[in-house]
């Protein structure tokens, strides 16, 4: 039977991956991330599957490849932790899961704007305390706002249609543009400045790569409007997390909510409620009072992970057996 080292196995989604697997494969369940010093534990697996923490970088690629890895899966739709090109080069193929559940994201990214522009959190809070008083929670309806989606594929799709519900005005950047959203939810598709000028929401849909790494700068906060609000739910490394603060303590960004974070990995997923974190701009944005954070579970659905575990026993199959793979990556 073939053996799979499954890496970063997390509790929430054992069950689903081992009813999806089904016997099929012998999966050897690994707490660890993959590393350079993690490699070892793969050896006589045909192949592993990876999480979004996990490092799958050139040098990584080579010590697999040194350990007769055929084949690897991520159980994500993101693959920026992976160097595909230097796995082609050795001949690893890659697969990723695509659109396992766009609206799993979709309504994370809808649960920060509304929970921001209603003030939920600290509503909560002072209920909590006995405190009933409103004054302090005056907030702003989503109808009638410009919201600027950036990368309009499966997520950004699903967020357009539930900002037309919401009566928004949906401008759109992407480097290929969906006639359907244009039809359907009255999407405009404008430049990315035009995006950053006019909108009064913000939310980032785009995969991280090289053209799209700190795709908000220095610059794009500067010709933004005052007190937009900004939501990424996509990868932290598309916005320079140094210029967001920056523009949280002058007022251009009024609101940020994220799910992601540019230097998560090695701290989000894992528990410091003992020993505290030291990263000072992660501490900067925890503490910032118009500030959502969530730790990188907008994938977090039953639904999601179900359909997760399912795609990643199908993308094994087919390397095992030979099969073409939908799912493969080009380099
Ligand atoms: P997708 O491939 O369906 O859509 C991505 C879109 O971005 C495409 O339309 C593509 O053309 C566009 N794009 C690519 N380069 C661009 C650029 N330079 N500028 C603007 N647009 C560009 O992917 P998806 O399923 O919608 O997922 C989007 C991203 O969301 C993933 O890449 C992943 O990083 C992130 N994600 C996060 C979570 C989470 O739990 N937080 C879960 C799933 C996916």
């Amino acid at each position: 039977m073939n053996r799979i080292a499954v890496y970063s196995i997390h509790a929430f989604e054992k069950e689903f991956l081992l009813n999806a697997n089904n016997s099929q494969f012998e999966l050897l369940l690994i707490e660890e991330g993959l590393s350079v010093n993690t490699v070892a534990l793969s050896k006589g697996c045909a192949g592993v599957a990876l999480f979004t923490s996990d490092d799958a970088s050139a040098p990584v690629i080579e010590l697999l490849a040194k350990e007769g890895i055929r084949f690897i899966v991520t159980r994500s739709t993101g693959y920026d932790h992976i160097d595909i090109n230097v796995a082609a080069q050795k001949n690893i193929p890659v697969a990723y899961v695509p659109g396992y559940s766009p609206n799993a994201i979709a309504e994370h990214s809808i649960a920060l704007m509304l929970a921001l522009s209603r003030h939920l959190i600290q509503s909560d809070k002072k209920v909590k305390q006995y405190n009933f008083t409103i004054d302090d929670l005056v907030g702003t309806n989503l109808q009638g706002k410009t919201v600027g989606i950036i990368g309009t594929g499966q997520i950004g799709a699903v967020m357009c249609k539930i900002l037309d519900g919401f009566g928004c005005n949906i401008l759109a950047y992407d480097i290929e543009q969906n006639g359907s959203l244009r039809y359907n939810y009255n999407v405009k598709y404008c430049s990315l400045e035009d995006i950053f000028r006019l909108s009064d929401i913000i939310s980032l849909h785009a995969p991280l790569n090289h053209s799209t790494k700190h795709l908000l700068n220095e610059h794009s906060f500067s010709i933004m409007k005052k007190n937009i609000m900004l939501i990424n739910t996509a990868r932290g490394g598309l916005i320079d997390t140094k210029a967001l603060l920056d523009a949280l303590n002058n007022g251009t960004v009024g609101y940020f909510g994220g799910d992601v974070y540019e230097n998560e990995k090695g701290i989000f997923f894992h528990n410091y409620s003992s020993e505290g974190i030291s990263d000072p701009i992660l501490l900067a944005l925890i503490n910032h009072r118009n500030v959502l954070l969530t730790s990188h579970h907008a994938f977090l659905t039953r639904e999601a992970l179900q359909s997760i575990a399912e795609t990643t026993i199908g993308n094994i199959h087919c390397f095992v057996s030979g099969q073409s793979n939908p799912n493969q990556l080009k380099p």
